[in-house]
């Protein structure tokens, strides 16, 4: 025998009282309109009739003055109903009821109480059934990955209560299964799939199984319930929490007498009256708690709590926060990268703007360095070629002499021809003749002069090494003459072109050849083997190809520590000398791209050697240097 949860103090006091006041207000309230009571038609208006008609029947009967009317309603026909108030009650299953409540107030007045019901009133339930041979299934850890059928997604004991249960043991049925199907009713569709091998695994609500069983429909042998559980008093097998059956339920609108007097009429229902067993309930008991449904909705975010489902920005934080944290991690990284990266740019733009800048006035000043160097060694150039003329200029003026004395010679003789009337004509004009030769022979020495002085910028053309030679020397031929000092030339014939500035050829020979006759000067006269002294160029070739200019000597020689400062500026050691000769000689032989040095005479002496690229040569080095003007 089962218990019904029993009634409390002041419960038991406001049934009496209701009882008497019912009696009262059906007496009074006979020509009153007859109580609506909305009937949740879940599987249609005529199963819904067959169910309830004979519950209904029997409250117009306790109130015969009024009357009571049934007004089956779908679920959203129940909603419009009860906020248009068109009904006094609602009698609907325990999911819809916690949905009206929340939306509009309604009150349970009283709880169906099945037979089945436990010790506690819960009725309600899941069951969650596999074929007997699955043992592979046994609790809700297995449901993962499995294919599950139930019946409805808003059917209360047939999915909502086993979604709650999955969801607690840490399946998610919209996620983790491979595949949720729903059969509608009738639920023997899914006892049916399941034993078929359709699904593998079925929701139904908790009693169905055996009620089926009590049918004959279905051999309960055939099937297991997963994750099992007893509930004292409860005789099906079941998987999950039970929960209140159907309550009766007010509007907020109706009458609290009118409710109270129902609410008697419904409890003095004898547990065998034909309307209990149309509705396959037992009777009506104290309105259950029906929170535990709250609690359940609010999980699943369903019915009332719907509203859950727009998913906050929390939620998702809560649900996802490893992730969001890692995320938020590598943000924080990327972030900190990328300012660290902007700064280091920034920084090194700026470095590189000052190195730019430093570089750039490095640039402009050594541009202007070399340009007053350039400027300088051209003045260098200058003074040391006006200088050697200077030492030379008694030497040259004795050159002068020379045409001038001619000339001054034959215009004596052509004058005193004149005079004496001996002049042949043809010897006046012979004479003559002579006179302008030796005017020009001045004149190519003066022009030689003054074009070796001037001021000039250093010009590359292709030139003959021979005749700047030849030029130089002519230059020192008064000097050597004075000295007792022959120059020879042995010039190569078939010399190529060397791609220099013709002067300062020529002041390079003209330099060496003036060293080499002053180191002859203080030489005593004549060698040892009585030979004239002689200053000799050559002129050549050497292994590389270059073009070679030789100026040897039979002076005194070199002494060791001249050698090793020989083409230092300002190194001499003459008394009357400048030490500026050789190493300007040496600035315009390397500014050439050729070679200057000084080796020893086998025969007593100094040859000073300098080399000169020949033309395609030069013009290859000339691209990378140019030499100073
Ligand atoms: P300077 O002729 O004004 O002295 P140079 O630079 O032309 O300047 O020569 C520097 C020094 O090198 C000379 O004073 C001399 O001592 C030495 N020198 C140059 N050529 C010869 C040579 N052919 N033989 C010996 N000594 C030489």
């Amino acid at each position: 025998m089962r218990t019904r949860p029993r009634l409390d103090c002041l419960t038991l006091v406001g049934v009496l009282v209701g009882l008497w006041s019912g009696m009262a207000t059906a007496t009074a309230t006979a020509t009153e309109p007859p109580i609506r009571v909305g009937v949740l038609a879940y599987r249609g208006g005529d199963h819904a009739n067959a169910a309830w008609e004979p519950t209904i029947q029997y409250l117009a009967q306790q109130f015969p003055g009024r009357g009571a009317q049934m007004v089956p309603l779908d679920l959203p026909g129940m909603d419009a109903a009860v906020q248009a108030r068109t009904v006094d009650f609602v009698l609907t299953n325990t999911g819809n009821y916690v949905e009206l409540e929340a939306r509009h107030g309604v009150t349970r007045i009283a709880t169906l109480h099945s037979f089945r019901a436990g010790t506690s009133g819960g009725a309600i339930g899941s069951a969650l059934i596999v074929r007997a041979d699955r043992t592979g299934i046994r609790g809700m850890d297995d449901l993962k990955g499995q294919t599950v059928m139930a019946i409805d997604p808003d059917a209360f004991g047939g999915f909502q209560v086993a979604w709650g249960a999955m969801l607690k043991a840490g399946v998610d049925p919209y996620r983790d299964l491979k595949e949720l199907r729903f059969s509608g009713f009738p639920v023997d569709r899914v006892v049916f799939a399941v034993r078929d091998g359709a699904v593998d695994v079925g929701v139904l609500r908790a009693c169905v199984l055996e009620e089926l069983a009590v049918e004959g429909r279905v051999d309960p042998g055939q099937f297991r319930v997963l994750a099992p559980k007893t509930v004292p008093g409860f005789d099906c097998a079941l998987s999950t929490d039970l929960y209140p059956d159907w309550p009766l339920a007010r509007l907020a609108s109706t009458p609290e007498d009118l409710a109270k007097a129902v609410v008697v009429a419904l409890f003095q229902m004898p547990a065998d009256h034909p309307a209990a067993k149309a509705g396959g309930y037992e009777g009506w008991t104290v309105p259950l708690d029906y929170q535990p449904v709250h609690t359940l909705f609010r999980s699943l975010r369903i019915g009332p709590y719907r509203y859950l489902r727009d998913v906050s920005l929390i939620d998702i934080a809560r649900e996802h926060w490893e992730w969001l944290a890692v995320g938020a991690m590598a943000l924080l990284w990327w972030a900190v990268h990328s300012l660290r990266v902007e700064h280091l740019i920034k920084v090194r733009t700026a470095e590189l703007r000052t190195a730019n800048h430093d570089l750039v006035r490095e640039m402009a000043e050594r541009r202007r360095a070399e340009e007053t160097a350039r400027e300088r060694q051209k003045e260098m150039d200058h003074v040391a070629r006006l200088s050697i003329l200077g030492e030379m200029a008694s030497n040259l003026a004795h050159e002068l002499n020379q045409p001038l004395g001619a000339i001054a010679n034959y215009a004596r003789g052509c004058t005193r021809r004149l005079e004496m009337g001996t002049g042949d004509p043809a010897q006046l004009v012979e004479i003559t003749r002579a006179i302008a030769e030796q005017a020009e022979r001045a004149g190519q020495i003066i022009a030689r002069i003054r074009n070796f002085v001037r001021k000039r910028t250093s010009q590359l053309e292709p030139m003959d090494v021979n005749e700047a030679v030849r030029t130089a020397v002519s230059l020192c031929q008064g000097q050597a003459r004075n000295g007792g000092v022959t120059i020879a030339l042995d010039l190569a014939d078939d010399l190529p072109l060397v791609m220099a500035d013709r002067v300062q050829i020529e002041q390079v020979v003209l330099n060496l050849v003036k060293n080499a006759l002053d180191a002859m000067q203080d030489v005593p006269g004549g060698t040892a083997d009585g030979r004239v002294r002689t200053v000799t160029v050559h002129s050549g070739r050497d292994e590389e190809g270059r073009v070679a200019v030789a100026v040897a000597d039979q002076g005194h020689g070199i002494s060791e520590e001249a050698r090793a400062r020989l083409f230092d500026p300002f190194f001499t050691t003459k008394s009357g000398g400048m030490g500026l000769g050789l190493s300007i000689c040496r600035t315009i032989v390397e500014t050439h791209g050729g070679h200057l040095w000084a080796t020893d005479n086998a025969g007593g002496g100094v040859v000073m050697r300098f080399t000169l690229p020949i033309v395609d040569e030069a013009r290859r080095a000339g691209k990378e240097e140019q030499p100073h003007g």
